[in-house]
């Protein structure tokens, strides 16, 4: 997290926030949804980092959010220790139609823990809600995890844009709630 002076405004943030979850789960979509309001049928995972920057006004202070998006790493497991590189938040997705990816999200969190602090802000997110048909993890389930690692939790659609905002903003939030505490 960066902080710095800015000019008329003020202070000015950078929150690096990190998406992580197995392949195809919709993180890209997720983060094309919330950065361009954009949904990509054909998904084609480019290999390399890659991130996004999108203001939000948080209690006048303009925030940067650089979200990082894996790019096709995790599909080899092959996430590097510089995309968690000072991150100071975090979307563990799953994709609901899919019960090994919500079998993976615990070693997700290991992988997280090892790179960042436990003051990292996380939300737990059960992706492809709008596929109820063909559900195979509930609500209560994620839930019940989020509970249990003490994790935030939501389920989104980055097709149909429901909850997409609202998860990155909790996430965004909770950075801001905890810089604000260490500060004061
Ligand atoms: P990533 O590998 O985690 O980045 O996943 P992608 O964003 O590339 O998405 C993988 C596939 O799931 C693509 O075919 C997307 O079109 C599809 N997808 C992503 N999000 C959703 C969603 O919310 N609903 C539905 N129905 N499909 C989705
Ligand atoms: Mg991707």
């Amino acid at each position: 997290m960066s902080h710095e002076q800015g000019g008329e405004g003020g202070e000015e943030y950078l929150f690096k926030i990190v998406l992580i979850g197995d392949s195809a789960v919709g993180k890209s979509n997720l983060l094309s949804r919330f950065a361009r309001n954009e949904f990509d049928t054909n998904s084609k995972a480019t290999i390399g980092v890659e991130f996004q920057t999108q203001v939000v006004d948080i209690e006048g202070k303009e925030i940067k959010a650089q979200i990082w998006d894996t790019a096709g790493q995790e599909r080899f497991r092959a996430v590097t220790s510089a995309y968690y590189r000072g991150a100071v938040g975090a979307l563990i997705v799953y994709d609901i139609t899919r019960r090994m990816s919500f079998d993976s999200i615990k070693r997700w969190l290991d992988e997280l823990s090892m790179h960042c602090d436990t003051t990292v802000a996380r939300i737990l997110v059960g992706n492809k809600c709008d596929l109820e048909d063909i559900r195979e993890v509930s609500v209560e389930e994620g839930k019940g995890l989020a509970e249990e690692q003490g994790l935030f939790f939501m389920e989104t659609s980055a097709l149909d844009a429901t909850n997409v905002q609202t998860a990155f903003e909790v996430v965004i939030r909770e950075i801001y709630d905890n810089m604000s505490k260490k500060i004061l």
